[in-house]
């Protein structure tokens, strides 16, 4: 795959309204992570901006023939549209490679093709669901209507920008609202880019729209919108608790919340073939460098695998080297920005000041790219209130401990605080199935670890990590009302 000069790439820095780009008022510096230039100026929503978008999507709710035409019509359009963002790879990927912490490679072989399939799954559910005859008297009929619940909000990450929106956004639109969408301010456009296909696909105006801005303002003023329905959002377990707290207030509304993880990595000494699992290992944790909500960050290893395990990782870990996103071949991303980087470091400092062993990495690389690179770290803990234990550090590094029995293992595995995700490896069935029932974990990976195009499997959390669920049926079924009818049959 060609390497792209991001100076050629068109930035769409604009707010999305109503069927078309919106300039606003420059407002905040957007960054492209790799060398840490500024490329684009992002407008800034205000109250009134947000007050304009939820009024143009109830408008499209009420009036534009999206909640009420055929399902079978609302599939094709969803269909045409992820046909549309596949045709678009070159510059789609280009755009979120560039303004993103994903390779092009990556953007190309993952993101953008798992966006469009993501689009496909959900347009399914749109004419394969219906409404319930329920059992009444023998005078009467009882019916339960599905409904969509009007204008979705939709708050997004900068991790996967485009995947997420995908997560966020197919299954609203599949079940009929229609949806205002404010994408993270450091990863702004390739959300303008998909609402810019939607209207191509036969999508009315106003049915998807895009506002840009910040959390405190553009984020918590659609929250509160009245004319807002329902709210979903991805990120940080603390801004979850200000988008429910705000939901709360101004409803109560609705709520799906994606929020943090710690997820354990479970390894017995029974696996069959360790270059396998290490090599499962060091992706989970340095995919992304660590900036993954599911990324395995807490290995737990029986402690005859020890040693020869930390060795497979290191191996791994060396031969990730920093790149820019635009250049073909770079594998390992940048972080986000100069402000994540020192939160990595600061949980790192406090961990080793809290008794960690440094095994491996644990500084930035030093490199001229401009952007920052966070060496993949391991650190040896002997004790779960480590600040490398407890503390979600978004970035590629893992904490180790040894354990001696299953027990202990399931013990140390369980995070007081989070229940994401979790990995189990080991040859034998019955361990890994004892393992599954025990964990508090959204997600339980046997033998593998990540995602792929599973799509039919809920995704989210237990505990902190979340309420309610991304992707399956169980999204699709969140955006709807039930209504029950009662039938008097001998009138
Ligand atoms: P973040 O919480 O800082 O921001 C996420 C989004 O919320 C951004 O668009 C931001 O502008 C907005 N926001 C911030 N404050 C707001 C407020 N008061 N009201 C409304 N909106 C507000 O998270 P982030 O740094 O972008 O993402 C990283 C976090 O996301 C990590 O904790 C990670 O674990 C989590 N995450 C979870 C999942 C999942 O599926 N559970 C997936 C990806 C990321």
């Amino acid at each position: 795959m060609p390497s792209f000069d991001p100076a050629r790439i068109t930035i769409p820095c604009a707010h999305f309204l109503h069927g078309r780009q919106v300039r606003g008022h420059a407002g905040l510096a957007v960054k492209r992570p790799a060398d840490g230039q500024a490329y684009a100026e992002l407008p800034l929503a205000d109250a009134a901006r947000v007050d304009e978008a939820v009024t143009s999507a109830r408008q499209a709710f009420l009036h534009a023939d999206w909640a009420r035409r055929a399902p079978r019509e609302r599939a094709r359009i969803l269909r045409r549209w992820a046909d549309l963002i596949e045709a678009d790879i070159d510059y789609l990927a280009a755009l979120e490679a560039l303004g993103s912490t994903r390779p092009i490679d990556q953007a190309r072989a993952w993101d953008v093709p798992y966006t469009a399939e993501g689009i496909r799954f959900f347009a399914e559910f749109a004419d394969k669901h219906g409404g319930e005859v329920a059992a009444t008297a023998h005078d009467s009929l009882g019916m339960q209507i599905a409904e969509p619940l009007g204008v979705v909000g939709a708050i997004a990450p900068w991790n996967f920008p485009l995947s997420m929106t995908c997560w966020k956004v197919a299954p609203a639109l599949a079940a009929g609202n229609t949806v205002v969408l404010k994408p993270s301010e450091m990863t702004p456009f390739t959300a303008v880019r998909l609402a810019e296909l939607a209207i191509e696909a036969g999508m009315p105006p106003g049915v998807f729209n895009v506002i840009q801005g910040d959390g405190a303002t553009t984020g918590d003023a659609l929250c509160r919108h009245p004319d807002v329905a329902k709210v979903t959002f991805t990120g940080s377990t603390v801004t979850g608790r200000h988008i429910m707290a705000a939901c709360a207030e101004t409803g109560p509304k609705p709520v799906t919340l994606e929020l943090g993880g710690k997820s354990p990595q479970v390894v017995f000494g029974d696996i069959p073939d360790i270059e396998r699992t290490a090599a499962t290992l060091a992706g989970a944790i340095t995919g992304n460098a660590g900036q993954v909500c599911v990324a395995g960050s807490r290995l737990l290893i029986e402690r005859s695998l020890l040693e020869p395990m930390i060795e497979r990782l290191s191996n791994h870990f060396e031969t990730l080297a920093p790149g820019l996103t635009w250049q073909a071949g770079s594998r390992f991303s940048p972080i986000i920005s100069e402000t994540q980087a020192g939160r990595i470091e600061s949980v790192v400092a406090r961990a080793l000041d809290a008794g960690a062993e440094l095994i491996e990495g644990g500084s930035r690389f030093e490199t001229v790219l401009g952007g920052c690179f966070y060496r993949p770290t391991i650190l040896r803990v002997d004790n779960s209130d480590n600040p490398a234990v407890k503390e979600e550090i978004f970035g590629p590094v893992l904490s180790v401990q040894a354990f001696d029995s299953e027990e202990e293992a399931l013990i140390l595995a369980e995070h007081e605080v989070y229940g994401l995700a979790a990995g189990v490896h080991t040859a034998d069935i019955g361990r890994a199935l004892r393992a599954v029932r025990r964990l508090s974990a959204g997600t339980v990976w046997v033998n593998r670890y990540g995602r792929s195009n599973d799509y039919i499997l809920p995704t989210g959390g237990y505990k902190r990590s979340g309420i309610g669920r991304d992707l399956g049926r169980a999204a699709f079924e969140a955006n709807l009302h039930h209504k029950s009818v009662l039938i008097d049959l001998n009138t």
